[in-house]
């Protein structure tokens, strides 16, 4: 059966937080924008998962808002109960808590209120009470980019096989640059793209991560606030562990631990099982009590692009300037929350200039 084709002013690839304020930016003055995303919800990597009767984050833990844009968001989002702070900082080993105890660097720290994914889906509701102009569509996994005479074409998969075809004046990749250089490459239109701007993205890298989420039976250790960032040249597999209850999203006690991006590279292909056994024994000082019986549950994921190593100088990268198709994310302006904000902002004032007043 032919793939059913539609047509919309702008396709933004991805619903984490960077393609999220990207469509917020593009859509209005009746321009149509839809926004695909291969998983069942929105947030990307800031993403919460329910382990037995725990609710753990296991991508993203915190946001900061160092910066205007993102600050009067942040701001809107605690006024109206999707984000609260949750410190100032946080203890830097098993020992001591002195950031937590405000002699760190004092900035707040936010986190959702019933976990991570609640900025994103508090931004795609917003998205949404903006009527037909933005369609935010999970479930759909994009398979390929290309460009057909002056307009993009974007090849969907939805979650029953069933292909599609978009067809738009401009897109937007947030998706991480190795995923969205493949997405290009699928869509046999490398030779008319941006040459210099293709060898660019080529440089970016990320770091994996493996996250395990444990569910105790009883309190953790954890020193206030209930977390610790460990240092950069900290010894030792774990980058961060934290008490998702003491964090104020989960009934019962759970960690989430990540381990560091040098360790997860080494283990990325070793069973998950094994590569948990080494990190669960890296954390038991601050699980009380033996952990073969005080883990209950326990819950392993491999983020395979979690941090870029590489963060390219500019907001975001224009690979096609007729038609319009940029990339941006957390790689062009700073590994988190924050810098994706950035990104996804720029890239979609950016477009809505290109394109103009609407009309396909
Ligand atoms: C383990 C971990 C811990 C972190 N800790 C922190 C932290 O404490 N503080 C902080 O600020 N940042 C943290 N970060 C980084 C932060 O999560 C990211 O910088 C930010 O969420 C990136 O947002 P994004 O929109 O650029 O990308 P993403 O959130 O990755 O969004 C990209 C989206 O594209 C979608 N996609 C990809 N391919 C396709 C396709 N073919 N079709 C359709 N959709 C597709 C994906 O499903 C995803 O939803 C952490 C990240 C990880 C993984």
């Amino acid at each position: 059966m032919p793939a059913k084709i539609s047509t919309v002013d702008c396709v933004v690839i991805g619903a984490g937080i960077a393609g999220l304020v990207t469509a917020a930016r593009v859509g209005g003055h009746g321009r149509r924008v839809l926004v695909l995303d291969k998983s069942r919800g929105v947030g990307g990597r800031m993403a919460t998962r329910r382990v037995g009767e725990a609710v753990c984050d296991h991508g993203a833990q915190f946001f900061t808002q160092r910066t205007p844009g993102f600050h009067g968001v942040v701001e809107q989002a605690v006024h109206e109960s999707a984000v609260v702070e949750w410190c100032r900082g946080f203890a830097r080993d098993g020992s001591i808590a002195v950031d937590a105890a405000g002699a760190g660097d004092g900035h707040p720290r936010y986190r959702g209120v019933r976990g991570m994914t609640d900025l994103p889906k508090w931004l795609a509701a917003g998205l949404a009470g903006r009527g037909t102009e933005i369609e935010v569509r999970t479930g759909a996994k994009v398979t390929a980019v290309a460009i057909a005479a002056d307009r993009v074409r974007v090849s969907i998969e939805g979650q029953d096989g069933a292909a599609e075809v978009v067809e738009a004046a401009g897109c937007v990749l947030t998706a991480p640059v190795p995923q969205a250089l493949d997405l290009l490459t699928a869509g046999g239109s490398l030779d008319r793209l941006e040459a210099h701007a293709i060898e660019r993205l080529r440089t970016v890298d990320y770091d994996p991560c493996f996250a395990v989420m444990l569910v105790l039976d009883r309190p953790s250790l954890l020193p206030e606030p209930g977390a610790i960032q460990f240092g950069g040249d900290a010894p030792g597999p774990v980058a961060w562990v934290a008490d998702n209850q003491r964090k104020g999203i989960s009934a019962v006690p759970a960690l989430t631990v990540h381990a560091t991006g040098a360790f997860s590279r080494e283990h990325f292909d070793e069973p998950p099982e094994e590569v948990a056994a080494v990190l669960v024994d890296a954390v038991r000082p601050w699980i009380d009590g033996d952990p073969r019986t005080a883990v209950v549950e326990r819950s392993v994921h491999r983020w395979k692009f979690a941090t870029p190593t590489t963060i390219l100088p500019d907001l975001f990268v224009s690979v096609s300037l007729s038609p319009p198709i940029l990339c941006c994310g957390d790689a062009f302006a700073g590994p988190r929350v924050e810098g994706a904000f950035s990104s996804g902002a720029a890239a979609g004032t950016m477009l809505a200039d290109r394109l103009g007043g609407g009309g396909r």
